[in-house]
């Protein structure tokens, strides 16, 4: 157990949630303040909460790896980070989704489609073993988790039966439309199914430049088409956002029920980790959400 500055206590709060309300990052006070080196501080979907479900898209705060992956990174094999710091951050993440560590799943992630669908009897250290980039669940209490520094961590949500989908959509992934086959995934687990979905903190338009061909592949990636290029600089800039909403719009999403929580991962060093910023010194973080009842 490492307890790098005796804070623990402080550590173990986590932002009070009330339905309907903005995520926790419109309202921890002014934009520009850090959020607490002690505290877990993630951002939540107002949408996913109304509903009744436990997630949290992660910040880089309150975890216990010293840097330059302070401090919650949860990624040890692909950074160099100690293992047993990502797995008290894991543990950390688990205890604020209010599930034991043993219920919260993720996996080894390889930018393509592949789902793995979860009823809390696997052996989590064989299923972080597994290639691929969705986790599902339809058994109340299991969590749902991908990891991300810069991709699309994208949450679904079954309102009639609890059902839950985490997708990780880099832009690889979100080529292959890795968000349809999250919720081809979900209507596997409900026989009709009433989406929720929470798009969650990425490389905004801001800091997305690509080259032609990436800028060619994403513009085909979804019915917004090359709409999502701003080619108003020297090179291509792309709105990951807009292709994922289009595509779970396309897979039969309401458009009221996707919930943008907003955030660039490049921008905000303070909040973030970024792979396109920092590359290998970047630290990862976790986008998790809970089946319910
Ligand atoms: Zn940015």
């Amino acid at each position: 157990m490492k307890s790098p500055n005796g804070e623990q206590a402080s550590q173990r709060t986590t932002p009070s949630r009330d339905s309907g309300s903005p995520p926790a990052e419109d309202r921890s006070g002014p934009p520009s303040a850090p959020p607490s080196a002690s505290a877990l501080s993630p951002v939540f979907s107002a949408l996913l909460d109304a509903e009744g479900f436990r997630h949290a898209f992660f910040t880089r705060a309150g975890g216990v790896s010293r840097p330059p992956w302070d401090s919650l990174n949860v990624a040890a094999a692909a950074t160099g980070d100690d293992a047993s710091a990502v797995q008290e951050n894991i543990r950390r993440c688990a205890e604020a989704l209010g599930v034991p560590l043993p219920r919260l799943y993720i996996l080894s992630q390889v930018h393509g489609t592949d789902a793995h669908i979860l009823d809390g009897t696997e052996d989590r250290e064989e299923v972080v073993k597994r290639l691929g980039d969705i986790t599902a669940s339809r058994t109340p209490g299991v969590a749902c988790g991908v990891r991300s520094a810069d991709c699309v961590p994208v949450l679904l949500a079954d309102r009639q039966s609890g059902a839950v989908v985490a997708v990780h959509s880099g832009w690889r992934g979100t080529v292959a439309n890795a968000a349809a086959a999250g919720v081809a995934v979900l209507r596997t687990l409900a026989s009709s199914p009433s989406i929720v979905a929470a798009i969650g903190p990425h490389i905004e338009p801001c800091c997305f430049e690509v080259g032609d061909d990436v800028a060619a592949s994403l513009a085909s990636a979804s019915d917004a088409g090359d709409d999502v290029v701003d080619r108003s600089r020297e090179r291509a800039h792309v709105d990951l956002r807009r292709i994922v909403r289009a595509q779970l719009m396309a897979a039969g999403v309401e458009p009221t029920r996707i919930d943008d929580v907003r955030g660039c991962t490049v921008c905000d060093r303070e909040r973030y980790f970024s792979y396109r910023r920092d590359a290998a010194k970047s630290g990862r973080l976790l986008s998790a959400i809970v089946a319910r009842a």
